[in-house]
């Protein structure tokens, strides 16, 4: 009997689906560029939720990966402890037409949950656009929907956790139900940790009561699967912590898009780093100039934006989790990463070693976080270990003291809850899936496209404390790596490294000083005409942007412009030791006339400290005439003090000049901000 075209496209569905069924981890495992099969192959929630037979949902919105990290944290317990399959999904992957259809149609689903960061002045990440778009502008009725929310801001902005309020309130109006309280988790006082494991706690015992849901205890079950495999480092399908899939075994297309992109947050370019050099004076402190040329490539940046720079461990930090975990006779062993649930997506190239992982795709350096001690108990080598990993998982207090005020990171942890015995019985699964993912760093950019049309320079504090009591450097990943690099292509001999670098990368493909990058638009901008004045708060590398300002009015003077005034507020410690740019200044000075004034406050030159606000005050006259004739406010550098230390002079200054009450200059501040005349760049 003939089959005519509708069998066989039925015959076609079910050999898939029971292809599928039958390879369950391995045909949907991640392809090389880490996107599943079913992953991205559909925007219809209802059907991916449907077709993977999850009864909840959390989604992400994320600009840094925080909230991405901790959304699949929260999954997997939620799925763990309730026995509920959870699925994680990046809110840009989905259309929300049938938002409210999901809870009707798929049987037994039970909540949504948000994870929601807030970007730049009260902004939503950049994959949360769309949905906030068809949220407030198309979507009528939410009523079915029942739904949590975890927002992660910082409350040193001024519009604190914006977008998960906005997240609730939007919500709610279109009829959904909150359920709990909405979770603020605040980066600003550093407590972004505990405010999610309260959240979280809270919300579990909510759940419990509200959806009659039944707690389970927490037992790790992986999402992916690890296997070492026959291949070996010399094999070239073998990631050795190439950036992205592109990089490892390149085809004529991967090669030609390595010089034309694009480049983006997922597949970055490898830029030379071209000249560097040591911006301090000083024996213990560190600033980093680099020049990254991008000439070779089609990336593009303008004046103010962003360059992130990909970074990867140091060479000790790699060594010591490798130790601790047992693995450093394995390193160099080949290992196949493959999801089990076509949802779940490994953030790993594969097939690869355990050293690339560890080195390329874990953040193992940075604090650890109460959670990772609770769960990691499970697999402790002796059973003190399990005690002492246990009760530091739920005591708050006790775990400040032992980790976070000891600056312990995940291979000192381990280390001091076993007493160094190894822990080789935590699955690798385990170590994948629990520690945050290695993110970009992003760096305020300090040139001008306007005179640097093909190179980016960047302005890096290198950090790098030393603490009483603590018998280690504590170090920050991505600007030691850029010290190490600054210091080689110097041939600076420096033994007091306190980290170092495998600085050829994967395959020798970052030798001759290269490292991945990508650019981020900011909206960080000049006046698109010349001839408005600025005036630009910049202590410290908050000078960075400015830089590329001035240099691009130096150009535009060049150019046969009229330029306006820059007054540029810049602060340091000393004179003498980290006056970033010193001799630089001199030179725009002299190109620019009096289109430009340079204020300088040292804060340890005098008896009284000095800070640019204290200059401010001085310039209070100016500063008003300025902004009464038009000029754009600049601010730039440290979030936590003084961004907010300079709006409050400005208020001051507004008050004392123009003889308003304190109300009405908060508005004036307000209002220059609403005319995009008040911008800040800060972190
Ligand atoms: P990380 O590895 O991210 O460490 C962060 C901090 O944690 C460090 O201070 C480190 O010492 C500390 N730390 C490490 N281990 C532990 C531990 N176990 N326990 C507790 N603390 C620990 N920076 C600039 O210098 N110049 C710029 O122009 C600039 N522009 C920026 C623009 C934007 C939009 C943003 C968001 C940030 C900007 N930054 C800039 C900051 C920059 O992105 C990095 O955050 C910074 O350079 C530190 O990166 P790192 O990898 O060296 O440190």
């Amino acid at each position: 009997m003939a089959l005519d075209t509708l069998d066989l496209s039925v015959l076609a569905v079910v050999a898939i689906l029971l292809a599928a069924y039958f390879t369950r981890g391995t045909l949907w495992g991640n392809s090389d560029d880490g996107v599943t099969v079913a992953r991205g192959s559909s925007r219809d929630l209802i059907e991916v939720i449907s077709a993977n037979e999850k009864k909840a949902l959390v989604l992400f919105g994320s600009q840094t990966g925080t909230s991405e990290d901790y959304s699949h944290k929260f999954a997997k317990e939620f799925q763990s402890r309730f026995s509920i399959p959870t699925m994680c999904g990046d809110l840009a992957d989905y259309d929300y037409e049938n938002l409210n259809e999901i809870f009707t149609s798929v049987d037994g689903f039970q909540l949504i949950v948000f994870l929601m960061a807030t970007y730049g002045e009260g902004e939503p990440p950049d994959n949360a656009v769309e949905f906030f778009d068809y949220l407030e502008n198309e979507c009528e009725d939410l009523s079915t929907v029942k739904f949590s929310c975890f927002g992660l801001g910082n409350s040193t902005y001024e519009f604190y956790n914006a977008m998960g309020k906005r997240t609730v309130s939007t919500l709610t109006e279109k009829g959904a139900t909150l359920i709990g309280e909405l979770g603020l988790g605040d980066d600003g006082r550093g407590t972004m940790d505990e405010d999610y494991m309260a959240w979280k706690d809270g919300l579990f015992d909510v759940l419990k009561d509200k959806l009659s849901l039944k707690e389970h205890d927490l037992v790790y079950e992986p999402g992916i699967k690890v296997e070492e495999s026959s291949l070996t480092v010399l094999s070239p399908e073998v990631s050795l912590g190439e950036p992205d899939s592109k990089y490892v075994n390149p085809s004529e297309d991967d090669l030609k898009s390595h010089k034309l992109g694009p480049f983006d947050h997922t597949h970055p370019y490898l830029a030379p780093i071209t000249a560097s050099k040591e911006l301090f004076n000083s024996e213990t402190r560190h600033c980093v100039h680099a020049e990254f040329d991008l000439s070779d490539s089609n990336l593009k940046y303008s004046t103010g934006d962003h360059l992130a720079i990909w970074p990867s461990n140091s060479n000790e930090e790699v060594a010591k989790l490798l130790d601790i975990l047992g693995l450093s006779d394995k390193k160099d062993i080949v290992i196949k990463i493959s999801s089990l649930d076509p949802t779940v997506h490994p953030h790993v190239s594969s097939p690869s070693t355990y050293e690339s992982v560890i080195r390329h795709y874990l953040e193992i350096s940075g604090p650890v976080s109460r959670q990772f001690v609770g769960s990691v108990a499970q697999f402790a080598p002796t059973e003190e270990a399990k005690a002492l990993a246990s009760k530091l998982g739920k005591d708050k207090e006790l775990f400040h003291k032992e980790v976070t005020a000891k600056y312990l990171n995940i291979s000192d942890l381990l280390h001091v809850l076993s007493n160094g015995a190894k822990w080789t019985t935590v699955p690798f699964e385990f170590v994948i899936e629990s520690i945050a993912h290695l993110q970009p760093r992003y760096y305020s950019i300090s040139s001008s496209s306007m005179s640097e049309k093909q190179t980016v320079h960047v302005t890096a504090v290198v950090e790098q404390e030393r603490y009483p009591n603590v018998d280690k450097v504590v170090t920050g990943v991505a600007t030691n790596l850029l010290l190490n690099i600054q210091q080689a292509q110097n041939k600076v001999s420096d033994s007091k490294l306190p980290v170092t670098y495998d600085l050829a990368g994967p395959r020798n493909k970052f030798e001759k000083f290269k490292l991945p990058v990508h650019v981020r638009r900011s909206t960080f901008k000049l006046p698109s005409n010349p001839a408005t004045p600025i005036i630009c708060i910049g202590p410290g590398t908050g000078v960075a942007p400015f830089r590329g300002f001035i240099r691009e009015k130096v150009k535009q003077v060049e150019n046969g412009s009229n330029v306006g005034k820059a007054v540029l507020f810049f602060g340091c410690r000393n004179s003498n030791e980290d006056f970033l740019y010193k001799d630089e200044w001199v030179d725009y000075s002299k190109k620019l006339g009096d289109k430009f004034e340079l204020v300088t406050a040292f804060s340890r030159e005098t008896a009284k400290k000095v800070y640019v606000q204290d200059k401010m005050l001085e310039k209070a006259s100016e500063i008003n005439q300025a902004l009464n004739d038009g000029a754009f406010f600049y601010v730039c550098g440290d979030a936590a003090r003084m961004a907010r230390d300079v709006q409050s002079v400005l208020i001051k200054i507004f008050v004392a000049e123009r003889k308003v009450t304190e109300e009405v200059a908060t508005d004036m501040v307000k209002n220059l901000r609403v005319l995009n005349r008040y911008q800040e760049d800060v972190w």
